[in-house]
């Protein structure tokens, strides 16, 4: 069953959509360790000035000042960043100014050491970018931008044909293909992970001939509005049975049966959109309509029954609806027993029909 979804998943690329989706929730998964890698690449770039201003010989000045200030500001706009596209400019400004903040530091040092400073600059900032939720797009121009301002060659003397030249050439072309690996390859297991889970999750949590939500997804999602608090209007749980559908599936056969199931399914979804609601399982449906008043919940069961009636359809078929107000110490099984009780008035009052429980 794995292997064979698993193979399904691995044969189809990610459409664009599903990919923005992946990003921005990576993005909202690792919000905090975006801030906490931002904080830390911070203190490491502090860390390359105290030493590069102190053994370099160069004094902490106001310069230092100023790019920690341009850091705290960007790490504040993280802070309140929630959209990942947002992310992907702010962290290219990041890079772009703590890139150049070591270009300069490292301008002071003696000539022969810059090379190495260079490299060692690249690779932390590289590594670390390479691990944030970040687009193919907004990695290589992190690439781009870093190998631009700590580029080893420029304005260092040293040449390509050196020995030094070829080491440090030999050192950036690893340091380039490594990160640009490890950072394509942990975001394909990560899209990859994130498509699976999603595709598992879909499928314990639909109905797979209705397509609309089944009872573990109704159970989970109306329990939480139940205990939502607080109330601004009371809730209503509606119970929905076909009315004499075993005739249906007895005179047209189980497929026409299956149809019939699948247009009320859309009729309900089409009339309660705003609501949560479910096929519970056989030909039963539930709504959960949170937030509502009694006249509304009225409204939208007598709309319900007159959609489903005037369908115009050549297995036309009609259903029995049971209201129960939920009430503040209801448990949902208690509210599902009394719209089923309800359900059961109406069936034997005639059928095709509402009818609120007693105790409304
Ligand atoms: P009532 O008006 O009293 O509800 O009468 P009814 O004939 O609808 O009776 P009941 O609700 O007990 O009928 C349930 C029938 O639903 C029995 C079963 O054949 C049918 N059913 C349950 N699940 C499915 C399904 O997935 N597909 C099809 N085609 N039929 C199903
Ligand atoms: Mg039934
Ligand atoms: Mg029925």
């Amino acid at each position: 069953m794995y292997k064979t979804i698993e193979d399904e998943v691995l044969k189809k690329s990610a459409p664009a959509a599903l990919k923005a989706e992946f990003l921005q929730h990576e993005f909202e998964r690792l919000h905090k360790f975006c801030v906490l890698i931002y904080i830390a690449s911070i203190a490491v770039w502090i860390v390359y000035d105290l030493i590069l201003s102190f053994l370099g010989s160069q004094a902490f000045t106001w310069r230092s000042l100023v790019f920690i200030g341009a850091y705290a500001i960007i790490l504040v706009m993280l802070l309140f960043t929630r959209d990942v596209r947002h992310f992907q400019k702010l962290n290219l400004l990041f890079i772009f100014i703590i890139a150049l903040g070591m270009r300069l530091l490292i301008e002071g040092v003696p000539g022969e050491e810059q090379a190495a400073w260079l490299l060692l600059a690249a690779a932390t900032t590289l590594f670390t970018a390479s691990v944030l939720p970040l687009s193919r797009g907004s990695y290589f121009a992190a690439q781009l931008v870093t190998w631009i301002f700590l580029n080893p060659f420029y304005n260092t003397g040293i040449e390509t044909h050196e020995l030094k030249g070829v080491m440090a050439l030999s050192y950036s072309a690893f340091i380039c293909a490594l990160t640009l690996y490890s950072f394509i390859t942990l975001r394909k297991a990560k899209l990859y992970n994130f498509i699976m889970s999603k595709l598992l999750l879909d499928q314990a949590y639909l109905d797979t001939l209705t397509e609309i939500p089944n009872r573990r997804s109704f159970m989970a999602r109306a329990d939480k509005q139940l205990h939502a608090l607080p109330r601004e209007h009371d809730h209503y749980l509606a119970m929905i049975d076909i009315d004499n559908f075993k005739k249906v599936n007895d005179v047209y056969g189980h497929d026409i049966g299956d149809e019939v199931l699948k247009r009320i399914a859309a009729d309900i979804k089409a009339v309660m959109h705003r609501f949560e609601y479910a096929r519970l399982g056989g030909e039963e449906f539930a709504i959960y309509l949170a937030g509502i008043r009694r006249e509304d919940a009225e409204a939208l069961a007598g709309e319900l029954c007159r959609t489903v009636r005037e369908q115009t359809t050549q297995h036309p078929v009609t259903i029995s609806i049971g209201l129960a107000r939920v009430l503040d110490n209801d448990t949902l099984n208690q509210a599902l027993v009394k719209a089923d009780e309800a359900l059961y008035e109406s069936k034997h009052t005639g059928k095709d029909r509402y009818t609120f429980h007693r105790e409304v």
